[in-house]
């Protein structure tokens, strides 16, 4: 305890009694959301955009109904949990931003209560009316809100979620957090609605679960956006990704499938390319198609046109008006990509009638869908910095798990797995897939504790989970930074590990980083898009604390440099200025002052803090305060 005895009897009575709760310095920064919950909280911003989910019934037919989907939400209890939204507003009465807050109802899915704040768009559209600004909206809006929350559901009609999702994809560039876009084919508020099964599950996967990438969920299944097609107008299954498998089954439990989690290669931050050429067009080709259509489809202004070829990507051979189109426009810049009519596999140049277009300069769009293949080239062709080929190779890698070549294929060694199998005996695949889980965790700790590379490199090679998370919620991303070791984070950063993973305790790697004290591995996790979230200000005020009690500069810089901000208040209105002062640690306060806090901020008793230097005659903080 920095104030003694003396200290304290400078004080009058009511001072003392008032302070009396701050001796500890005990920081409640009005929104220590753990004291409420000790298991922790995540929060989800929903953005609804309209879609069947929220219409109403009107005389001309289904509409998306104004101011309604909110006040609806509150007084559905499978949505909204009132009670635990009063418990944590009571907890945090200084938080008035907690007050729009939905409350997901307690879940076994995820340990984490989820918190949940809905943006309503206006107008709100039904996705037909969807155009390519409404893209850039809702990229623009996750991108302002990214640091504010753990992860993002899109509310959004059905026709064109596809198309939505596969723009989403390319647009959010070094994407860390979930973003989840659903609807319903029956409205959320009439009986027998999907609506309700599809938001929830969406909300606990965007909330609980740390998939990064731009998804869909719908009818029990979480399945990746740019490989999604809607395939039913009336049935519940309405959306299939029939070239890539499920990330997440929703049964009796959520079997989360993570070999199929789109992994990044890069250290970088996120990043949202807020543009999409609208000079794209689609050709479906038919037997006797005539010239003027494909010469339409293909003519000034579109610079990029998705073809849909049969089978195996072939054109009539006996049609060279079609090829000297094509040709032509190819010889004019203009990127054609050869894409499948069939619902299953791949472009590949098997036959003759398939291989004339690729010689008329006609690229593969692989196992594409057509939505994909359209929204990448949009993506592609706003790319002003990057040359006719570049753009041209750019489509044909799989830049965000759109696409199956040679370039996003892995070779999964299984030895380990068979193994393990055969020698304990194990038949169940399920159980068979835990056991190597662990055995795959515990080798992976250990390589990373003995600081080797390539063994970590080897077992993530043969299906070691990056990302596995322990008993307490660490990841070997949080053991690397703790053994101090530089190339093995950045080893890990580059093989996949999210910066974004918290502990039970809500410590997240950069908040790892800062107790070691480590600007190295600070500003690495900084390139790689870590930050600290406003959610996370109660481990931080603790770090504070301590860190102004012991008079620790080195913690104090380290949460500086991951962009910390010392400009909280307590419940009596203190501020750190305040508790350098009482704890009388003359080095932060000083640190304090250059960070250029307010110096005459006062507390509940409407004292500044250098008010307390005088009244606890703090001789070695009096320079400061001149
Ligand atoms: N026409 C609606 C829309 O796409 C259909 C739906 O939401 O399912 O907005």
């Amino acid at each position: 305890m920095a104030v003694n005895g003396d200290d304290l009897k400078k004080l009058n009575n009511i001072d003392l009694m008032k302070l009396g709760a701050d001796l500890h310095v005990n920081f409640n920064t009005g929104r220590r959301l753990s004291k409420a919950n000790d298991a922790g909280e995540r929060r989800v911003l929903v953005i609804y955009t309209g879609g069947t989910i929220g219409m109403v019934k009107t005389d001309d037919g289904l509409s998306p109904g104004k101011n309604m989907f909110k006040p609806s939400i509150r007084r559905y209890p499978q949505l909204h949990d009132e009670n635990y939204h009063q418990k944590i507003m009571k907890a945090s009465p200084a938080d008035t931003s907690l007050e729009s807050f939905f409350v997901l109802p307690k879940t076994d899915d995820v340990t984490w209560r989820i918190l949940y704040d809905i943006k309503e768009y206006d107008p709100l559209l039904d996705s037909s009316d969807i155009t390519e600004a409404d893209w850039v909206k809702i990229a623009k809006d996750i991108q302002s809100d990214y640091e504010q929350y753990d992860g993002f559901v899109v509310l959004h009609g059905t026709d064109t979620l596809s198309y939505t999702a596969s723009a989403l994809s390319f647009m959010f560039e070094n994407l860390g957090k979930a973003v989840v876009l659903t609807g319903s084919q029956i409205p959320i508020f009439e009986p027998r609605s999907d609506g309700v099964d599809n938001f929830v599950s969406s909300l606990i996967i965007a909330g609980g679960y740390n998939i990064p990438e731009v998804t869909i969920f719908f009818y029990g299944k979480l399945l990746r956006g740019n490989r999604t097609r809607k395939i039913s107008v009336n049935n519940f299954f309405a959306f299939d990704s029939p070239n890539a498998v499920p990330i997440v089954k929703v049964g009796l439990d959520m079997e989360v499938n993570k070999a199929a989690i789109f992994k990044p290669t890069v250290i970088e931050k996120f990043h949202v390319h807020a543009m999409m050429s609208k000079h794209v067009s689609h050709l479906r080709l038919f037997p006797s198609i005539s010239t003027e259509a494909v010469k339409s489809a293909c003519q000034h202004p579109i610079q990029g046109l998705v073809m849909e070829t049969y089978g195996a990507g072939n054109v009539p051979s006996t049609r060279h008006d079609i090829l000297q189109v094509i040709e032509r426009a190819v010889k004019r810049g203009v990127i054609i990509v050869n894409i499948t009519q069939c619902t299953t596999g791949a472009v590949a140049a098997l036959y003759k009638t398939g291989q004339a277009i690729a010689k008329a300069g006609v690229i593969s769009g692989y196992d594409m869908t057509p939505e994909a293949a359209l929204t990448k080239l949009s993506y592609v062709l706003t790319k002003t910095d990057l040359s006719y080929q570049q753009k041209v190779d750019m489509m044909c890698l799989n830049i965000r798990g759109e696409l199956t070549n040679l370039s996003s294929m892995s070779i999964v060694d299984q030895s380990l797995k068979e193994a393990l199998g055969i020698s304990l005996n194990i038949q169940s695949p399920k159980k068979l897939a835990e056991v190597v889980a662990n055995v795959f965790s515990s080798l992976l700790l250990y390589g990373i504790k003995q600081g080797d590379e390539g063994i970590v490199k080897k077992l993530l090679d043969m299906g070691a989970d990056v990302n596995a998370e322990d008993s307490e919620g660490k990841t070997p991303l949080h053991e690397a930074i703790l053994t101090g070791n530089h190339q093995m984070v950045e080893c890990l950063l580059i093989n996949g590990a999210n910066v974004h993973f918290k502990t039970r305790t809500g410590e997240c790697p950069l908040i790892t980083a800062v107790l070691r004290e480590d600007p190295q591995i600070i500003n690495l996790l900084l390139k790689c898009g870590a930050h600290l979230a406003s959610a996370d200000i109660y481990p931080i005020s603790e770090i504070m604390t301590t860190a102004i009690r012991t008079g620790s500069i080195s913690k104090l810089e380290s949460l500086k440099l991951a962009g910390a901000k010392f400009d909280i208040v307590d419940e009596l209105r203190q501020t750190l200025l305040h508790k350098a002062v009482l704890c009388n640690r003359p080095e932060a306060a000083e640190f304090l002052l250059r960070q250029g806090v307010d110096k005459g901020a006062k507390d509940v008793l409407g004292h500044s803090p250098a008010d307390y230097v005088m009244k606890l005659n703090r001789r070695s903080l009096h320079t400061y305060f001149h």
